[in-house]
């Protein structure tokens, strides 16, 4: 069936904004064997990225849900092998920085520790080890270790930007559990500083940065207020911080955003920024625990300095198996080769489930 374009409904008393929220509506045909073999329609909508114009498929696949992860194996020596993030391992095992980037080696702050990955992503590429266990799951991923990993990267980072201004972005990122493509269960976040913040980033900086030149405004800026009037994907914020359900998902159970409209580049990342981020994370994590999500990724991206078009923003997606059978995994030839996020959430839905956890205090 060819797809029909429309715009998303706009009510009366809507105001005008130069963010376009675009989407395709679509039905497949098939004579279904559930149902005796009558015709049967299966809708489907392709979404346009307000900034980048990318695509994304929106589908209806039931056989998509969490799937429960044996997490408490995951500590039974035979699973867990060599960590070198365990125990004393981590002072003994791991690298340390020049002298010139820290005089003691590594950063520490409560639990967390902060070394130069082994196998560096980056030219500056740095691993937050965030507890001392090896298995938390993330009932156990509480304030003060978030705090205290966000707190160690925030300072790297700046460290970095201090010594090395010629790298314009700032990233910190986090894979959790299987089968979010972490080498360890043990919790760790990466902190890049790069030329070079990957296709992602680099789309959104373009088109954010020609967005501000067509219609004088930041992009970031207006998303969060026309999307804090239409209240369809707006969860929830404060002043200085907001999230929302994205338009266009990545992940293939939806994808939550976290803007920080006044901060650009990661100098302008303070405490109070930080604590409103692990704040969000918090809330979310109860919608996890709830929904029976086991696995995310994440990544926090901070542009260059002297401008104002691309402000900060935080991403989530949670990550599952589509069976723990044979393992297979939510990522999909669509993904991995088309470049094309495939959604069985609707953003409207996930935003309604998540906001419940955004009332009240956390
Ligand atoms: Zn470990």
């Amino acid at each position: 069936m060819p797809l029909k374009g429309k715009k998303e409904e706009v009510s009366m008393v809507d105001i005008s904004t130069p963010i376009e929220f675009r989407q395709v509506e679509g039905k497949s045909l098939f004579l279904d064997p559930r149902k005796e073999y009558q015709l049967t329609e299966e809708k489907l909508q392709v979404r346009y990225d307000p900034l980048t114009g990318r695509t994304g498929h929106f589908v209806r696949l039931g056989a998509v849900k969490p799937q429960r992860l044996p997490i408490e194996s995951y500590s039974n020596p035979e699973v867990k092998g060599f960590c070198p993030f365990c125990s004393d391992l981590r002072y003994r095992a791991t690298p340390k920085f020049p002298e010139y980037i820290f005089p003691d080696g590594r950063l520490s702050k409560g639990e967390a520790l902060l070394i130069p990955n082994l196998y560096p992503y980056d030219v500056y590429s740095a691993i937050t080890i965030m507890t001392t266990e090896h298995v938390v799951p993330l009932e156990r991923l509480n304030e003060k270790v978030l705090l205290d990993s966000f707190s160690i990267g925030v300072a790297f980072l700046k460290r970095i930007k201090s010594i090395d201004p010629s790298l314009p972005y700032h990233l910190t990122d986090w894979n959790y559990m299987p089968p979010s493509g972490g080498g360890l269960v043990h919790p760790h976040q990466q902190c890049f500083a790069t030329q070079f913040p990957g296709n992602q980033v680099t789309d959104e900086m373009r088109c954010s940065k020609a967005f501000y030149k067509k219609h004088g405004v930041n992009y970031w800026k207006e998303l969060v207020r026309i999307e804090q009037h239409r209240d369809k994907r707006y969860i929830g914020g404060t002043d200085s911080s907001h999230w929302l359900a994205s338009f266009v998902s990545l992940g293939v159970l939806g994808e939550i955003i976290g803007i920080f409209p006044d901060v650009y580049s990661i100098d302008d990342f303070n405490e109070a920024h930080i604590s409103e981020l692990v704040s969000g994370i918090r809330r979310i994590f109860s919608y996890c625990v709830g929904k029976n999500i086991f696995s995310f990724n994440t990544s926090l991206f901070f542009g260059p300095e002297n401008q104002d078009f691309f402000s900060a923003h935080f991403r989530i997606i949670p990550r599952t198996f589509l069976n723990t059978r044979d393992h297979a995994s939510d990522l999909c030839f669509y993904q991995a080769l088309h470049q094309e996020p495939v959604c069985v959430v609707m953003p409207e839905v996930l935003c309604k489930e998540v906001k419940a956890y955004f009332i009240g205090k956390n």
